[in-house]
């Protein structure tokens, strides 16, 4: 069976060992070397100043939005996963959803203004497929409104944009290393934010409020990844150039041998990470047609993100156009490192004949 994606296993002896030193400090959790070693070489392959590693990316957008004490209203997108907006709503909050650009599939930086009241307080945008918004307008926007910025960074690992890791931007920025993501701890994430103070008010929040054994800083949650995540991440991390360079290959292969259907158009100046690979169809019918044929070669690519999240049952529902419209016709075809060059083709040859 094809999926649309494979996680990553590193060998499991090379796992094993990086386990043996939690066994060996009799330590599997809160922070222990693991974690501060994983953290140290993602700051130093991400080339990003600071870091918390995290349980999950679900977590930090929610301690996110609780650290920079947004209420009201939270301006997003559409067209994510239904974690961004799950976040907002678990935080209390109401998202008020901006439509995307067709082509980049990014909120529209266009249609911001328009939706803000004096009820907003921030901006939570997703970097959808690994592609950057518009940061420079989203700042702009922002910093006239006196908005706070997050950015769903969860596809995004290893991204820069205009030469620095696009974790750089906005207030705030997540990651998911979930398994299917293209760096996973197994299941965790990251939060990461330039501003040195702010850093230790996110960090306290992610774990309980602690300041020391004794002390309490102020209201907090747990969200700290264990030793054994840890370990996962630190046992894959040697093989991410190897995933990248496997992923590239097999986009391209899609690229060259795909015709007829549109897909990702990235923002200029974007280093991608070939995080997903999308393709746009004419309309559902043509999707739903190509995804049955597909299926019946146990082949299972992804309809994400469908559907659109302002059409989830707590959302307002008030009509995205576009966002729609693209989630009733985008497909993520299967890539994963070793995805076979056969497959692929045969991937591109069932959709190029029914185009
Ligand atoms: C995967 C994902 C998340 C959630 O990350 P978890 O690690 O599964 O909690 C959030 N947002 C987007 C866009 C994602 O793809």
């Amino acid at each position: 069976m094809i999926n649309v994606t494979k996680t990553f296993l590193p060998p499991q002896e090379e796992y094993n060992a990086v386990l043996k030193r939690a066994w060996d400090a009799g330590w599997i959790t809160n922070r222990g070397a693991l974690v501060l070693e994983l953290e140290e070489k993602l700051k130093a392959y991400l080339k990003v100043p600071n870091i918390i590693a995290m349980t999950n990316g679900t977590l930090p957008l929610q301690i996110a939005i609780k650290a920079l004490g947004l209420t009201g209203e939270i301006i997003t997108t559409p067209f994510s996963y239904v974690a961004t907006t799950s976040s907002i709503v678990w935080e209390g909050c109401t998202p008020v959803f901006v439509d995307i650009h067709p082509e980049y599939l990014t909120i529209d930086e266009t249609k911001i203004e328009a939706a803000i009241t004096p009820k907003t307080t921030g901006i939570l945008a997703t970097h959808v497929f690994g592609n950057p918004c518009d940061v420079e307008t989203i700042e702009k926007i922002a910093h006239k409104h006196n908005l706070k910025v997050i950015y769903d960074a969860a596809h995004c690992f290893g991204v820069t944009y205009k030469g620095k890791s696009i974790f750089e931007y906005g207030d705030v920025s997540t990651c998911s290393f979930h398994a299917t993501k293209l760096f996973h701890t197994g299941e965790g994430g990251a939060l990461f934010t330039k501003d040195r103070e702010f850093q230790k008010k996110l960090f306290y929040h992610h774990n309980f409020g602690h300041k020391g054994n004794e002390d309490f800083q102020g209201l907090g949650v747990n969200a700290k990844m264990s030793e054994l995540q840890a370990a996962m991440g630190l046992a894959v991390l040697p093989y991410i150039e190897t995933i990248l360079e496997a992923r590239k290959r097999v986009a391209e292969l899609y690229k060259n041998n795909l015709g007829g259907v549109s897909a990702l158009k990235l923002r200029e100046d974007t280093q991608w990470n070939y995080s997903y690979y999308p393709v746009l169809f004419e309309n559902e019918t043509q999707l739903l047609a190509i995804q049955q044929l597909l299926n019946k070669e146990n082949i299972f690519p992804r309809r994400y993100f469908y559907p659109s999240l302002n059409l989830l049952p707590y959302a307002d529902k008030k009509p995205c156009p576009i966002s729609e419209n693209i989630a009733s016709r985008v497909l993520c075809l299967p890539l994963y490192h070793d995805l076979s060059d056969g497959v692929v083709l045969k991937i591109c040859n069932i959709i190029n004949e029914e185009l």
